[in-house]
């Protein structure tokens, strides 16, 4: 329990319950005074005085001023005339200030403890300092105070002064002795000092307190004789100071001094003496001894006890932490242990031995079937160079002191040579073992021969692949040169035909449109076998730039625009040629002309006879042209795509072709160093812009 400081609200209480308590221990003090100066050898009220200080805090000084004041007045007051009941009235005042003094001083001089976590004197030192200044030491100033003001108040004379002044003394130095630290028992008691033990300090005070009746009364009812037995407390004291701990030598101490005084009042042996008041004063010379030998005695266990306690704590805390470590530790172990057992990779524990040979300590389950043996039980042991093909010893050697060397290795290629002769390729990965030193690895190898075998496949198809594109540009390449030698002998035999038709109007209006469908047919398919010839001049590096004199990239434009015309009309669609006229520098005029072409023809292609813009445009250091249609545009996704060999964003059945033109057009423009984009979105048209870097000759 600990007992609050008071707070200022409680603090008129508190203050008028201490003047009581004080003044009830200072009437039963006073039972004891001696006259004239009404000076007590048992003062119990020093003792509550400090302890109320003590616990409830410095501000309750009034209370013991009161307590004081009340009954030392009571107790010295004298009304015959107004000059003495002043007088004792300003005597009793001082006397109060006395004990006020004495209790502030002896709390300041006492021992500190800590208020939460001990007892208070629960070591030697502190009974000792508690004893020489709190106790003998603080009670001069309320002795002195006393004695002169009673001296002056004409209350005792010189001669009373010194037995006065010692028999004061002596009563506060006792009560302090005694009742401060039985209050400061009673009220912070510690499990430490006394857990386990209320029984027995009941039991320890009924003994203690039968055994003074006997023998009080018994030396009593044989006053004067010698009684032996009074030595036998001895052991009463002993037994409470090394097992009852502070409470229980308290209200020993107090036990006996209540009965030592009481027994002495009474005339009982030993310490009658010539006066009541001298065998008073022997009395409390034997408590104040008495009480200091006990609770030395107490603290000097409860100090053992306390430490014993702490360390049985710090004991239990330190087991309940190594448990607990060990258990995570063994749950860690478990979790890793489970993790490298179950992997599907072989997992190797290497260690060097002092031979220098590298051997396995630990093997998981998948290593068995991998190193070609019945139970991973039979590699412990063994050398890892036992499984090492013996051409490739020296890249093993070279590789496990690398990983030694610097930490880790992998993941390498290598091979395991099978304990039954065969040998499979594995993937090694090797890391030193943290805390082994330069002398443990753990290795871990992975069967790659499936991965191998997929490698392989995936190798032949690649192959494969390859040779089928290269069949079928060579075939196209051919097929197309083969193709050119006929069509270009068709074409010139129609437009000769077409040179010479009969001369009568009415055949020749019959003959002329067939041969017209002709001559665009045979067009359409030299332009098809064209773009094919181009293929393979490409894909064979073949393509030929050459770069003409200074030329007017708008003059181009417009040529290929107005021959377009018609082609373009006959779609529906209606060519519109801006930007800026005249822009002059060196580019291969016919490739050009062929880019431009191929972008118009998809225009009127895919245009929905909507009217197509081309513009030309002068950028500095660059030009560029672009031709923008209304047509079907073309989806996101396919903008990419569609500059590649064969794509296509359409399907043969509505717009055929071979899906090539684009991809020339960009091989092209690539060629000349440029660039060719496209913008466009379904069913909004398409722009497709060609960007040159200009050349001057
Ligand atoms: P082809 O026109 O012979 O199919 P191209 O390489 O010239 O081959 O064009 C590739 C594809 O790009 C076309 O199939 C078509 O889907 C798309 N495309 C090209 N130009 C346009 C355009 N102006 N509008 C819409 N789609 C186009």
């Amino acid at each position: 329990m600990r007992v609050p400081r008071t707070g200022s609200r409680s603090r008129p209480i508190a203050i008028l319950l201490l003047a009581a308590i004080y003044a009830a221990g200072a009437s039963v003090g006073q039972l004891l005074a001696i006259p004239p100066g009404n000076v007590t050898a048992y003062f119990p009220a020093s003792g509550i005085a400090l302890a109320g200080i003590l616990l409830g805090g410095r501000k309750l000084w009034p209370g013991v001023w009161l307590g004081s004041f009340l009954v030392n007045t009571w107790a010295i007051f004298d009304t015959t005339s107004f000059a003495r009941t002043a007088t004792t009235t300003l005597v009793g005042a001082t006397i109060g200030m006395g004990a006020t003094i004495e209790a502030l001083a002896a709390a300041r001089v006492f021992p500190p403890w800590d208020r939460d976590a001990g007892l208070p004197l629960a070591r030697v030192l502190d009974v000792a300092r508690f004893t020489a200044l709190s106790g003998l030491g603080c009670s001069i100033t309320s002795a002195t105070m006393g004695t002169t003001s009673l001296f002056a108040g004409s209350l005792i004379t010189t001669t009373d002064y010194a037995e006065t002044w010692l028999t004061w003394w002596l009563g506060d130095a006792v009560g302090i002795l005694v009742i401060t630290p039985l209050v400061l028992a009673c009220v912070q008691p510690r499990w430490w000092s006394f857990q386990g033990r209320g029984a027995e300090i009941a039991l320890h005070q009924v003994a203690l307190f039968a055994f003074q009746m006997y023998l009080v009364a018994g030396t009593l009812a044989d006053r004067g004789a010698h009684c032996p037995l009074g030595h036998f407390i001895t052991p009463f004291l002993v037994w409470a100071g090394v097992r009852l701990g502070p409470l229980g030598a308290a209200l020993a101490v107090f036990n006996v001094s209540v009965f030592a005084t009481l027994g002495t009042e009474h005339g009982a042996p030993p310490f009658v003496r010539g006066t009541r008041n001298e065998s008073l004063l022997f009395v409390q010379a034997f408590v104040g001894d008495m009480a200091l030998t006990t609770q030395v005695l107490a603290a000097v266990i409860t100090e053992r006890r306390r430490a014993e306690w702490a360390l049985s704590r710090s004991r239990d805390e330190l087991d309940r932490r190594v448990a607990e470590r060990t258990a995570a530790l063994t749950e860690s172990e478990e979790r890793y242990r489970v993790l490298v057992e179950v992997s599907p990779d072989a997992t190797l524990l290497e260690k060097l031995d002092t031979d220098g040979v590298l051997r396995i300590v630990y093997a998981n389950a998948a290593a068995a079937p991998l190193f070609g043996v019945t139970s991973a039980a039979e590699l412990i042991g063994r050398s890892v160079f036992d499984f090492v093909l013996a051409e490739r010893e020296d890249i093993a050697h070279r590789g496990v002191m690398s990983a030694l060397e610097h930490g880790n290795l992998g993941p390498v290629d290598g091979w395991v040579a099978r304990a039954d002769g065969t040998a499979v390729e594995v993937e090694i990965m090797l890391a030193r073992v943290p805390r082994g030193g330069k002398r443990a690895l753990l290795a871990i190898y992975r069967d790659i021969t499936r991965r191998k075998q997929i490698e392989e496949e995936r190798a032949a198809l690649y192959r494969e692949a390859e040779e089928s594109i290269r069949a079928r540009d060579e075939f196209l390449s051919i097929a197309s040169h083969e193709l050119k030698t006929p069509l270009t002998a068709l074409s010139l035999k129609l437009q000769a035909l077409a040179r010479s038709l009969p001369a009568d109007p009415e055949v020749a209006a019959k003959i002329a449109p067939a041969l017209d469908v002709a001559l665009r047919q045979t067009k359409r398919l030299n332009t098809l076998v064209d773009e094919l010839l181009d293929v393979s001049r490409i894909t064979q590096g073949r393509m030929e730039l050459c770069l003409d004199d200074e030329i007017d990239l708008f003059a181009v434009v417009e040529d290929v625009v107005q021959r377009m015309q018609d082609t373009a009309a006959r779609a529906g669609c209606e060519l519109r040629l801006g930007g800026d006229a005249t822009i002059v520098g060196c580019w291969d005029r016919s490739r050009v002309e062929q880019v431009l072409i191929n972008l118009l023809s998809n225009a009127i292609k895919y245009g929905a006879k909507a009217p197509i813009d081309v513009r030309v445009r002068d950028e500095g250091a660059s030009v560029s042209f672009s031709v923008t249609d209304r047509g079907i545009g073309i989806p996101a996704e396919d903008q990419a795509r569609i500059f590649d060999r064969f794509e296509r964003a359409v399907s043969v059945r509505h717009f055929g072709g071979f899906g090539l033109g684009l991809w020339i057009a960009r091989r092209i423009v690539e060629a000349l160093g440029g660039t060719i984009l496209v913008e466009s979105a379904p069913g909004e048209g398409a722009t497709f812009t060609v960007t040159l870097p200009r050349a001057r000759a």
